[in-house]
């Protein structure tokens, strides 16, 4: 495996032995809930860090105890949007590096006769025309709901959007990619299939009863 990360287009693939080592944790049937759940934080700041990547930064005068230093600030509020319910495990990992991020939450369940997302709560910051803003879902499966997220946070006036995942799939990445071009795409890895239950395989099983134990 090389140590540099792949990107393709919109697609960012986070390839660390630091990510790496965390995702096998997730993956692993024989983990335990509360092991699961450090693994996901430490897991969503590694892919905090690399969709930070992009962000502007802006330079400000400073001085260390010896000399002045041109030091920086991130001149853009940061809105972290967790797809409900296992979108908040990205967002609890990623605040002790970003406290001060406001929450956008986003509820959708999946229409059993159209199979389509309908949206069943949505609390959204006020400031997300001038934020950062990360819709944050560990699995982009079919990527219907992470789409209608993405559009959610567009129709609010988020213009700086990125999908943060911690797995993706082929048909989640066309999908994302066909709705929202513009948006990156951050995952851990690709998982070659999705399995007519809509599963992620081998992927980890349900991110949101394991993170939560509700298996
Ligand atoms: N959601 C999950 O939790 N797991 C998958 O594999 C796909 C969607």
């Amino acid at each position: 495996m090389s140590a540099k990360n792949q990107v393709s287009g919109q697609l960012h693939i986070l390839d660390h032995p630091l990510a790496a080592a965390q995702l096998s944790i997730l993956r692993a049937r024989a983990t335990l809930p509360n092991e699961f759940r450090q693994a996901l934080h430490k897991m969503a700041l590694l892919l905090l860090v690399e969709a930070a990547r992009s962000w502007e930064t802006q330079p400000v005068a400073m001085e260390s105890p010896l000399a002045p230093f041109s030091g920086s600030v991130l001149p853009r509020p940061v809105a972290l949007v967790p797809i409900l319910r296992a979108g908040l495990g990205l967002q609890e990992g990623m605040l002790p590096l970003l406290p001060e991020a406001s929450t956008g939450h986003v509820g959708l369940y999946r229409d059993p006769a159209t199979l389509r997302p309908v949206k069943y709560y949505c609390r959204l910051p006020s400031n997300l025309a001038e934020a950062e803003v990360l819709v944050l879902d560990p699995m982009l499966a079919t990527g219907h709901s992470a789409a209608e997220a993405v559009s959610i946070v567009k129709a609010a006036g988020a213009t700086r959007v990125q999908l943060v995942c911690v797995l993706a799939c082929p048909p989640g990445v066309a999908e994302m990619q066909r709705a929202h071009p513009d948006v990156p795409i951050i995952t851990a890895a690709i998982d070659p299939i999705l399995n007519d239950a809509g599963y992620i395989v081998p992927g980890l099983g349900d991110a949101g009863d394991r993170y939560f134990g509700t298996t």
